[in-house]
């Protein structure tokens, strides 16, 4: 006799997403609960750069059509002190490979949509509890799961006690709609892809996204009162040429290195008639048993220190993506 295992997925953000698509692809089907009303309810925020997660994507089966929208150009990277000094500057060009292009993360989370069957995800269903097989909704309604894979930070909960604690570091989100035909001058400044400027525990950086919108964060963690003095002049006119949406977020972390016991579970089956690869089942059952175990997917470790890591921090990492030929480190005019 054959069994059918339901999967939920809470949380229809990219790693929920991402899990669900790669099940499909697997032959295994799952449902995805979010709050959120609709795919618009909500702006889902700006540019990812899309490194590791290439692998996933070619997991989904979804690699080529990423390629096709991503922003190979967003690669470029300015990197600057506060008095303005340009440090590095990265320029990608046209046949570069494509090792962390960008992509507006509302793009990619309807190119994970779109390739999932009608009906997978369930909108307007806000978790609230779970447990012995049952999950309770905000709105009073319930559904059955055999296994449950936590794709936000409440079902957490199931598994741990520990709660993220705030890290002391604050960011806002302003942003210059349209910057090209608005502000050629500040556009022509930040470029095609990032620009930073740290120092002091301070950071500020603009990014250009796919709609001609070019997103500043600004972040800071024990600040002086006047926390941009000594900064050089043309950060305050790309601060004050934003528009007045103002996003402010604090900055959270789990501790690291956080585990939690493995509880009991037994693998998914696959639908009938779907054949795979035995490396992609295999790869696809340990990621089924991570997300029943020690790591749900998109809330473990790596989500934590991505939303963590400022974002400068990521511009480290990005320094030898690009071959060399393609940096130019410019000494102070
Ligand atoms: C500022 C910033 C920059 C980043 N830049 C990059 C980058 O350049 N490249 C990169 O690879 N990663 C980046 N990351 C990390 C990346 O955004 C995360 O790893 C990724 O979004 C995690 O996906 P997720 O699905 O686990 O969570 P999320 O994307 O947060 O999705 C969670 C989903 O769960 C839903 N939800 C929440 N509560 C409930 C509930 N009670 N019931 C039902 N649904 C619920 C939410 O509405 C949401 O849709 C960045 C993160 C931040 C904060």
């Amino acid at each position: 006799m054959t069994t059918t295992t339901t999967v939920a997925i809470v949380g229809a953000g990219l790693g929920g997403l991402a899990l669900a698509r790669v099940l499909h692809v697997q032959g295994i089907d799952s449902v995805v609960y979010e709050r959120e009303s609709s795919r618009t309810a909500r702006g889902q925020g700006g540019m990812l750069d899309i490194q590791s997660g290439q692998r996933a994507l070619r997991e989904a089966g979804l690699i080529g059509r990423f390629h096709a929208i991503a922003r190979r150009e967003g690669q470029d990277l300015r990197l600057l002190d506060p008095d303005g000094t340009l440090l590095l500057q990265e320029d990608t060009p046209d046949d570069a490979p494509a090792v962390r292009p960008e992509l507006d993360r509302a793009d990619l989370r309807d190119l994970l949509l779109d390739s999932l069957p009608e009906g997978v995800a369930r909108w307007g269903h806000a978790y609230r509890s779970g447990g012995d097989g049952v999950l309770q909704f905000a709105d009073g309604s319930s559904a059955t799961y055999d296994l449950l894979v936590g794709a936000e930070s409440r079902v957490r909960a199931l598994l741990t006690d520990a709660r993220p604690e705030h890290t002391g570091q604050h960011a806002f989100e302003l942003g210059i709609p349209d910057i090209d035909r608005t502000h050629p001058d500040l556009a022509a400044m930040v470029g095609r892809g990032s620009y930073w400027a740290r120092g002091n525990g301070q950071s500020l950086t603009a990014q250009r996204n796919g709609d001609g919108r070019v997103r500043v964060y600004l972040s800071f963690h024990h600040t002086a009162e006047d926390w941009l003095a000594g900064w050089h002049a043309q950060f305050s006119t790309l601060i004050a040429a934003c528009d007045g949406t103002v996003a402010a977020r604090s900055i959270s972390t789990l501790p690291v290195g956080l585990t939690w016991p493995r509880p009991p579970g037994r693998l998914p089956r696959r639908r009938r008639g779907v054949r795979t690869r035995d490396v992609r089942t295999h790869q696809c059952r340990r990621q089924a048993f991570r997300a029943n175990t020690g790591t749900p997917v998109g809330t473990g470790r790596r989500a934590a220190n991505a939303r963590v890591l400022p974002a400068p921090l990521r511009g480290r990492a990005r320094r030898t993506v690009l071959p060399d030929r393609h940096c130019g480190i410019s000494s102070p005019a």
